[in-house]
């Protein structure tokens, strides 16, 4: 009810938002086509973190295949305003005593990076009969500012995980460094190859049920890089939604 008018915004009030997101896809198809090691489904995320409740809901509106936040509450409080039939990622830094909150809520939860976020996931999962899908999220320039695993404790943290049946690991994640996008490109490939070593060697052991299938990574400055090196979701926040100030 309260979107009641916004066909009628969306031609007028938001016209820069279908303008931003006809130019995102564009760039996502041709980096498909060009990309030697692009994946065949790359799915586009709307990161509306600080973004009011009613651009969001033009955005969804308008057609991405999910919104993602990166805090709790600013998420579960837009979930409310939103359509029911949103889809929503979790995307940021995960505290233990909000995993209560938000499993069963969000479609993924692309910030796994302790054991103790996973043993939290795993019981709180569990008393509500529900299976949570995550990424495990790597940071592959070993940056002291970011949150992560290392690329070496990727595997014995996948295996570890496997044995908790109300998490479901479905890939990896990282945010690269904040620099011109050649100069990340290497990252983006270490996060492709390391998913696919942990592929390889989960295949060899017969009671290891892994699949590592997605790759989040690439944000507004370099998703066009990601996609070409392998990006499932790309993370895009200020190229959609910001810097313009048609409001
Ligand atoms: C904010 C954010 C993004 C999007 O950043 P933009 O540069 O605005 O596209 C992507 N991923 C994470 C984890 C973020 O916090």
């Amino acid at each position: 009810m309260m979107f009641a008018f916004l066909g009628v915004r969306l031609l007028t009030e938001f016209a820069y938002l279908a303008e931003n997101l006809a130019e995102v896809k564009a760039d996502i198809a041709k980096a498909k086509a060009e990309g030697t090691h692009a994946a065949a489904n790359v799915k586009l995320l709307a990161v509306s973190k600080t973004v009011p409740a009613d651009v969001v809901a033009a955005c969804w509106r308008l057609g991405v295949d999910g919104l993602a936040e990166n805090r709790v509450q600013e998420l579960l409080m837009k979930q409310e305003e939103l359509p029911a039939d949103a889809k929503w990622h979790l995307i940021g830094h995960l505290q233990t005593n909000k995993v209560r909150q938000i499993i069963g809520r969000v479609q993924m939860i692309h910030s796994l990076e302790s054991w103790r976020l996973a043993e939290e996931i795993e019981k709180r999962a569990a008393a509500q009969n529900i299976i949570v899908p995550c990424l495990l999220e790597v940071n592959v320039a070993a940056e002291d500012s970011k949150f992560g695993l290392a690329p070496a404790e990727v595997w014995d943290f996948v295996q570890a995980a496997a044995r908790l049946p109300h998490l479901r690991l479905d890939g990896l994640m990282t945010v690269a460094p904040n620099a011109p996008a050649e100069e990340v490109r290497p990252v983006f490939a270490e996060l492709r190859e390391l998913r696919d070593e942990i592929n390889r060697q989960a295949e060899k052991i017969a009671d290891l049920q892994v699949v590592l299938q997605e790759l989040s990574m690439g944000m507004s400055n370099d998703y066009k890089v990601a996609v070409e090196e392998g990006a499932t979701m790309v993370r895009v926040g200020s190229r959609i939604f910001g810097g313009r100030v048609y409001r």
